[in-house]
């Protein structure tokens, strides 16, 4: 396979035709190649290397402000009012978990919110063109960083400029540029003379989408990128027929160097680091952490790997001890990092995100756990949920979904806090046990997964290595694929969304137990809906499964030929029955977020004959009042009689008019969704919802119970109609049974009982045993 530099080479033999524009000849910028990296880059004012600062360029922003001087909330206002000016539309961002992706738990770029599979095809689905995102972004991978340089966050507003379908809509590189110099050099001031345009490529990790790269740098700081998808790779450049721009700028970056402070931090978090200085009683001695700050710019910490030669260095140089580093610089980094964790959080819960020790939740945990254990190790007198609660203050102008969910917020914070401390008292042996010992990282990796014991807790501290290992094996690794059958693709024609349940087909083909018709009206087990069962001539049909485009059906006593014309059956009642079922489902669901909170999300469903459950994300099993409150909410909607609406739509038209929480089975890798709507749920689903006209058919729903299954996962079960109906029956009969054989009225059964009980506990006394 060919390699970015290999292709980087195929584009520098002809720099002019791929990174230059009309403006930099207009403005006066000069072609140089970098001696250091190779790369070239344009600038007005003369220069021997590249602005990277691995070519030796220096930070020249930090306290020598150049730009208009904006707060963080500002720099967007500002930007989002040049991009709409000059015809872009405004989008609010997506959320930070990319639930319309199944490849990424989280939003990392803006340019994911964009993209969709289309039957394994990566395409571009956009809700206007061309348009302008603040987009949160979380990244787990530098979690080490974040404090301790200045510049890194494990949540990040990646702004997003984007123009999709280019020569037939859209813009491309030169007016990409021009309006990147003009809101640089016009809204935030900063003199044309001190940008430089840096010429580099962009790709996608498979080469299906790449083309040339212009980032943006002022004094040493890397402002923007924008990347060019122009080319595809198949033995060498392909043109990609629709071209499309990416540009992503850095929120936290453009607030930094308009304020040119020491750290990005304090341009970003703006009056919660006040909040915080006056709420931990911290003083800060400005003049240390300056030079401190001088330092582990020069030092680039990103690189040190051994955390503590990097510190003995800077206390050696800054001529302090080992206390006072502690009071005047470490308590300082962990405010920063405390700040950034707690604001990851905040944005992740307010999306329906919940820490977990498994998938899209555990790193949400482990950034929760490394705050609290900062506010321990520090003595911070200061509690996460209120730092929270600044963060959303102090955000509501672009961000008001924080303000809004606000107390869920704080209850998934506490929640978590309280099972940390549970965890802790648990863990209290092995902690001691293992307490200053010298591990390896596989072992402390071990601890964490077993027991949730950081290594913080055991008296040391994390490194890199031990992030990075979680990292991979927890939230970079993709989501597991599902097996398959190996089956020849022989396309079946769908007809189970029709009400026919008596149908002539051809067999087409015959393998073992399975049989493929030429068409169906057998629903095929998916979305959590059971199959259908049924007849084919006399062949009872068992199971019903879809593979990619072909549906198979399994019999018993098979005796079917391949190219005959057999007569179906579907089993009618039970189709009904399961379509009852699947709909309550959505309407539990519901209430169950309804009476809970926003972090309520479908992590699993399974629709059968004599009950359904679902798995709904939750930090604690349901109290019996939960549960009543639940069941009354569904069966208010049962009576409302709301009209069950199944419509087929766009994808990007159903997100745009619905959101993000249709995807409560998963992301839905075609262009069209069908789209169900019971009342205000609203689900991209397959199921045979259009069964049912409206929720009085499915019946009054009983919720059989609930319980805890795993860590952050509560299963509910229950049942609707008829087979509600014939529960209570069974469950009347027993009653009956026991008060007749206890002699009492069925309403002094549990008396009775209870009588009974203490009385056989004395007999047993007696007997003495
Ligand atoms: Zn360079
Ligand atoms: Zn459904």
């Amino acid at each position: 396979m060919v390699s970015k530099s290999e292709i980087l080479k195929i584009l520098q033999k002809e720099p002019e035709k791929y990174w230059k524009v009309d403006l930099f000849e207009r403005e006066g910028f000069k072609r140089k190649v970098c001696p250091v990296c190779g790369k070239g880059f344009w600038s007005i004012e003369e220069r021997e290397h590249c602005p990277d600062p691995e070519c030796g360029e220096e930070y020249g922003f930090i306290g020598n402000q150049i730009a208009k001087k904006m707060s963080y909330i500002e720099v967007w206002k500002k930007m989002e009012e040049f991009f709409v000016k000059n015809g872009h539309a405004s989008i609010p961002r997506y959320p930070v978990l990319a639930r319309w992706r199944d490849d990424i738990y989280y939003n990392i770029a803006s340019i994911v919110d964009f993209q969709r599979f289309d039957n394994g095809v990566m395409v571009f689905e956009y809700p206007a063109n061309p348009l302008i995102i603040p987009q949160v972004c979380l990244r787990f991978n530098d979690i080490l960083n974040v404090g301790v340089t200045g510049r890194h966050f494990t949540a990040f507003v990646m702004p997003g400029q984007h123009a999709f379908n280019y020569p037939k809509e859209g813009y491309w590189k030169n007016e990409t540029i021009e309006l990147n110099f003009r809101f640089l050099t016009e809204v935030l001031k900063i003199p044309k003379e001190k940008l430089v345009y840096v010429e580099d490529l962009w790709a996608m990790p498979d080469f299906s989408a790449l083309g040339p790269y212009i980032e943006t740098f002022s004094l040493g700081l890397e402002l923007s990128n924008s990347g060019f998808m122009y080319f595809t790779w198949k033995d060498g450049l392909k043109e990609l027929p629709m071209k499309v721009v990416d540009v992503g700028w850095g929120l936290e970056r453009l607030a930094w160097f308009s304020n040119a402070t020491l750290t990005a931090y304090d341009a970003v978090f703006g009056d919660v680091i006040d909040k915080f200085l006056k709420k931990a009683g911290i003083n800060v001695d400005n003049e240390v952490f300056e030079e401190y700050s001088k330092l582990s710019g020069k030092l680039n910490i990103e690189d040190v790997v051994d955390f503590k030669a990097a510190r003995k260095e800077i206390i050696e140089k800054l001529k302090i001890d080992e206390k006072e580093f502690v009071e005047k610089i470490e308590k300082i980094q962990a405010m920063y990092a405390i700040l950034d964790h707690t604001r990851a959080l905040a944005f992740a819960i307010s999306d329906g995100g919940l820490p977990s020790n498994s998938g899209a939740g555990y790193f949400l945990r482990v950034i929760l756990r490394r705050a609290l254990n900062l506010i321990e190790k520090f003595g911070f007198n200061v509690d996460l949920g209120e730092i929270a609660v600044w963060h959303a203050d102090y955000l509501r102008p672009i961000f008001p979904e924080l303000k809004q969910n606000e107390n869920e917020i704080v209850t998934v914070i506490n929640a978590e806090k309280k099972k940390f401390e549970e965890s802790k008292n648990r863990n209290k042996r092995i902690i001691e046990a293992n307490y200053g010992k010298s591990l390896s990282t596989e072992e402390l990796v071990k601890l964490y997964e077993t027991y949730g014991i950081s290594p913080e807790e055991l008296g040391l501290e994390s490194t890199k290595e031990f992030y990075d290992i979680l990292n991979k094996k927890h939230v970079a690794s993709i989501r597991e694929k599902k097996e398959s059958i190996e089956i020849e693709p022989i396309e079946t024609t769908t007809l189970y969304y029709e009400p026919v349940f008596e149908f002539e087909a051809k067999v087409l083909k015959v393998k073992e137990n399975y049989v493929i018709l030429d068409k169906t009206h057998f629903f095929p087990r998916q979305g959590g809906q059971e199959c259908d069962r049924g007849f084919i001539n006399d062949c009872e049909v068992e199971e019903v499964i879809k593979i990619g485009k072909t549906v198979l059906h399994k019999v018993k006593n098979c005796n079917l030929k391949e190219g005959e014309i057999v007569k179906c059956k579907v089993d009618k009642e039970r189709r009904m029955i399961l379509s009852r079922h699947h709909s309550a489902t959505h309407i539990v669901n519901y209430a169950a977020r309804k009476i809970i909170g926003n972090w309520v999300w479908q992590a699993g469903s399974n629709v059968d004959v004599d009950k359904a459950r679902l798995d709904i994300t939750h930090f604690e099993n349901l109290s019996e009042d939960e549960i009543e409150k639940i069941e009354n909410l569904a069966n208010e909607i049962v009576e409302n009689d709301l009209p069950i609406e199944v419509n087929v739509m766009s994808r990007v038209e159903a997100e745009k008019k619905y959101g993000f929480r249709i995807y409560q089975g998963g992301a839905i890798p075609e262009r069209n969704v069908r789209i169900v709507k019971i009342g205000e749920e609203v689900e991209a689903c397959s199921g045979t919802h259009n069964m049912l006209k409206s929720t009085k058919e499915i019946g009054n729903i009983l919720i059989l119970g609930t319980k805890r299954i795993q860590d952050g996962v509560v299963r509910i079960e229950f049942c609707s109609g008829d087979v509600a109906l014939n529960y209570l029956r069974e469950k009347e009969k027993i009653l009956k049974e026991v008060a007749e054989k206890l002699g009492v009225r069925e309403d002094e059964v549990i008396e009775a009982s209870k009588k009974l009980f203490e009385e056989w506990k004395k007999e047993r006394k007696r007997l003495g045993k």
